[in-house]
């Protein structure tokens, strides 16, 4: 009866929401999996000095080819991962092959570079960040200088005071703290003087279509003059058109990130990456 009842019960769910937690179910099972073999990896994509086009780092970005499903965008399974809890060994594997890169670098005389590594909601809410972080300086001998932490408008606003917090920690530690995905979450205007960060990530939804969009134009010019006000840095996301580029660089943006400089990369293609690229580019 126990049987049929829960039977009548799964008819609750459509067939939209079955196959919806169906796939959710798959792809977590497929993502433990992957852990558990080493079968995640990490592309590098270039940030540059807006004014010279000068590499001067690079966003590290999860990459997942699964021999079944094949590539899964972040955007289909980070969300998942950070649902299930599995962002947490995730987010710690990619902090730790971050800082592995970064000991490379350091012994190849490339350590003017930095590497910036996305932060989820639950590893800034998690309380076991500093200790881990703490662990990976000392075993790797890492300038925490030369990494920067990104946090998304969204979930630093999720508990700003744990978020204020925080980030004054990891700012005495000597990290370099970033707001992504600037201006798509609730404003947080009143929380930019509180929050202890060096630089402003604008949006790639603000940069796309920035020569035709004056609102879009608007905001991106706003922003710039608010964060240089506020003594902050400004990385404009998702150029990759050199009308883009010009556009910025007469707003006096700092840095940017986008196709137009460098697609998302292995680790060993960015290092010729770097290599050829030592002499700057011709601008807009
Ligand atoms: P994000 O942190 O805002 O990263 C930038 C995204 O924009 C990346 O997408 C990058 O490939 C893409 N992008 C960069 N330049 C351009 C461009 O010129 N045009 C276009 N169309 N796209 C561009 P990706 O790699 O698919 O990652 C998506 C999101 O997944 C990231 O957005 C981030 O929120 C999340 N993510 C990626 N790796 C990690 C990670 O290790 N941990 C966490 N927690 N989240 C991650
Ligand atoms: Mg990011
Ligand atoms: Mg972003
Ligand atoms: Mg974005």
């Amino acid at each position: 009866a126990a049987k049929r009842e829960g039977r009548g019960n799964f008819q609750f769910f459509s067939p939209a929401m079955n196959a919806a937690t169906h796939e959710h179910l798959l792809l977590e099972n497929r993502m433990w999996a992957t852990l558990e073999n080493g079968g995640f990896d990490v592309h590098l994509q270039a940030q540059v000095e807006l004014e010279t086009g000068r590499v001067i780092g690079a966003e590290v970005l999860l990459r997942w080819h699964d021999p079944e499903l094949g590539s899964v965008e972040p955007g289909r399974f980070i969300p998942i991962a950070e649902e299930s809890g599995l962002i947490l060994p995730l987010g710690d594997w990619v902090l730790a092959r971050a800082m592995a890169l970064l000991a490379e670098w350091r012994d190849d005389g490339m350590d003017h570079l930095r590497l910036a590594v996305n932060l989820s909601a639950r590893q800034f809410s998690g309380g076991a960040l500093l200790s881990r972080l703490d662990e990976l300086l000392a075993e790797h001998g890492i300038d925490p200088a030369r990494m920067e932490l990104e946090i998304t408008e969204t979930a630093a606003m999720r508990d700003p005071e744990n978020t204020r917090r925080l980030l004054l920690q990891l700012r005495a530690r000597g990290f370099k703290l970033a707001i992504d995905d600037f201006g798509t979450g609730y404003s947080s205007l009143a929380y930019l003087k509180l929050f202890a960060i060096d630089r402003i990530k604008i949006d790639r939804g603000f940069v796309r279509d920035i020569e035709t969009n004056p609102n879009d134009a608007a905001i991106v010019d706003a922003t710039i003059g608010l964060a240089h006000a506020l003594g902050l840095g400004v990385i404009a996301e998702g150029v990759e058109t050199l009308a883009q580029w010009g556009f910025l660089r007469d707003r006096n943006s700092d840095e940017a990130q986008g196709y137009l400089f460098g697609r998302p990369m292995p680790a060993r293609e960015f290092r010729e990456f770097v290599r050829a690229r030592a002499q700057p580019v011709p601008g807009p």
